[in-house]
């Protein structure tokens, strides 16, 4: 029989050197900007899935931060299933990105694909993101290991979960700032994009000590599921969620029909707000101004 230590086979711990729980029992909080992954707060990344034009992003990053998240998405490089698809506005949408920075002062978030562009994202990100498809691009993560800005690193979407944190080792071997986000993973369910995996919630925090943040845009694929897995997520134990909010998600270029209306990111915020209380995981929404 081999040897149990709090439950995890010692020979898995083995694969996780830098990741494992047993690195850092306490856990560990990685900051962007004054902000904490994976403390008390439960922190809200927020925006479009692409980067549209300039009134597009700015539009949206004003709606989400006057609703409370901290944290501003938008991929300029986009990961499309067709060539023939949006691919992203590229340099010139992370330069907007970072004018939107600029605006409302939130930190950014934005999706580096390939290793000849990190150099130029570095310059207009405060955090990379190493989207699903390149979970086991190594090249790709041995380069944004020498970075010294957080990574959120999204789950291969048929990866397990031992595959994604040994992945996580690369970055870890340079680069300790690792955010964990599980994004949902295929399944033979078709009803739903993917199948949010909330079980990888509290198997993650109990295998590694980074902070895990959850998806429930691309986890389900429909506007009307993300509300209720959002809260699923936090009442699991998620140190945050990843959304996609859209000004317009009618006209959105990219993932609209998964993307949040503004006043349906609302309400999320204030459902989440009163789970957080229960589970001792802060919110803030800002007071709303009065005209
Ligand atoms: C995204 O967050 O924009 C994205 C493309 O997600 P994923 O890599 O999880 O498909
Ligand atoms: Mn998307």
């Amino acid at each position: 029989m081999e040897k149990l230590l709090c439950d995890i086979p010692a020979s898995r711990l083995k694969s996780y050197q830098l990741a494992g729980r047993q690195q850092k029992p306490e856990g560990t909080i990685v900051g962007v900007q004054g902000i904490e992954i994976g403390g008390d707060q439960f922190v809200v990344m927020a925006g479009p899935c692409a980067v549209e034009s300039y009134d597009q992003l700015v539009a949206t990053a004003k709606i989400v931060q006057s609703s409370g998240a901290t944290i501003l998405r938008g991929g300029a490089f986009k990961p499309r299933s067709s060539p023939f698809a949006f691919q992203g506005m590229e340099e010139e949408g992370l330069k907007i990105l970072w004018e939107a920075r600029k605006i409302t002062g939130l930190p950014v978030v934005t999706e580096v694909m390939d290793t000849r562009q990190v150099e130029l994202v570095n310059d207009y990100t405060d955090i990379f993101q190493i989207g699903s498809r390149n979970m086991q691009n190594f090249p790709l993560l041995k380069e944004i290991s020498k970075a010294d800005k957080p990574v959120l690193f999204k789950r291969g979407l048929g990866a397990t979960l031992d595959e994604y944190l040994q992945a996580s080792e690369y970055i870890l071997q340079g680069n300790e700032k690792v955010i964990l986000c599980e994004r949902g993973i295929r399944t033979f369910e078709t009803s739903t994009r993917n199948t949010l995996d909330l079980n990888a919630i509290p198997m993650l925090k109990h295998l590694s000590h980074l902070p895990v943040i959850v998806d429930p845009s691309h986890g389900t694929g429909h506007r009307w599921m993300v509300g209720p897995m959002a809260r699923a997520a936090m009442a699991a134990g998620a140190d945050g969620i990843l959304v996609e909010v859209h000004h317009n998600p009618e006209e959105a270029l990219c993932d609209g029909h998964q993307s949040l209306h503004p006043e349906e990111f609302e309400r999320m915020m204030h459902d989440l707000q009163v789970i957080g209380e229960a589970i001792g995981k802060k919110i803030l929404i800002p007071e709303k101004e009065t005209a």
